[in-house]
């Protein structure tokens, strides 16, 4: 706790005394351009990898960066909720689903571990993934190369499962809003994006 307590007095005291005037200006509204759907992973830290200041970034975060297809529904639903904001009331113009390597909610619906770890909540969450798992289970791959496969597969899944969302499916179609998907990769900071073309995830923040 000591090291957040600390953490939030610098931040104060360094970064936004700095920017007083930057900080001042986002008091009473915000006009994110993205919204960027990522996992709950630690290691992700989406204004950082992508530069952006507070205000740019509309973030949804949840195990596995799911997105469940659109249904009207009156269950409290977290995720949907706010997608539905971020397009419909900001209008941000682009969305991005942001999956990485090593996901930890990738693997559980993947090796179908989350019942045996007593984890009853993340399971059912899960099953939102049994379509992609068994695709990727379908092709027989060695384990390390299944792991990127379902991690790649889940970021197509939630790509189709946005478009359910009838708002969106309209907006892209007029093209006011851009649907993107990333893959993450912990450890070298590369970003894939999937380019429809050519049928597969590209390199798109290389270095020379
Ligand atoms: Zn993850």
């Amino acid at each position: 706790m000591d090291r957040l307590l600390s953490g939030i007095k610098k931040f104060r005291l360094e970064v936004l005394e700095e920017q007083e005037d930057f900080y001042e200006s986002l008091r009473r509204e915000q006009h994110p351009h993205t919204l960027f759907i990522t996992c709950s992973d630690s290691r992700i830290l989406p204004s950082r990898i992508t530069g952006t200041n507070p205000g740019e970034l509309f973030v949804v975060r949840n195990v596995a960066n799911i997105v469940p297809p659109y249904r009207v529904t009156d269950e409290y639903v977290a995720t949907t909720s706010a997608i539905e904001y971020a397009v419909k009331a900001l209008k941000v113009k682009h969305i991005i689903i942001c999956g990485h390597s090593n996901c930890g909610g990738c693997s559980a619906s993947l090796h179908q571990t989350a019942e045996k770890m007593d984890l009853p909540h993340t399971q059912r969450w899960l099953e939102l993934l049994d379509e992609v798992r068994e695709k990727v289970v379908a092709l027989e791959k060695e384990p390390l190369i299944q792991e990127v496969m379902m991690e790649e597969a889940n970021i197509l899944a939630q790509l189709e499962n946005l478009r359910t969302f009838p708002e969106i499916k309209e907006r892209e179609e007029r093209g006011e809003i851009d649907i993107h998907g990333w893959y993450y990769d912990i450890g070298t900071g590369e970003v894939l994006e999937y380019i429809e073309d050519l049928g597969k995830f590209t390199v798109i923040n290389e270095i020379e």
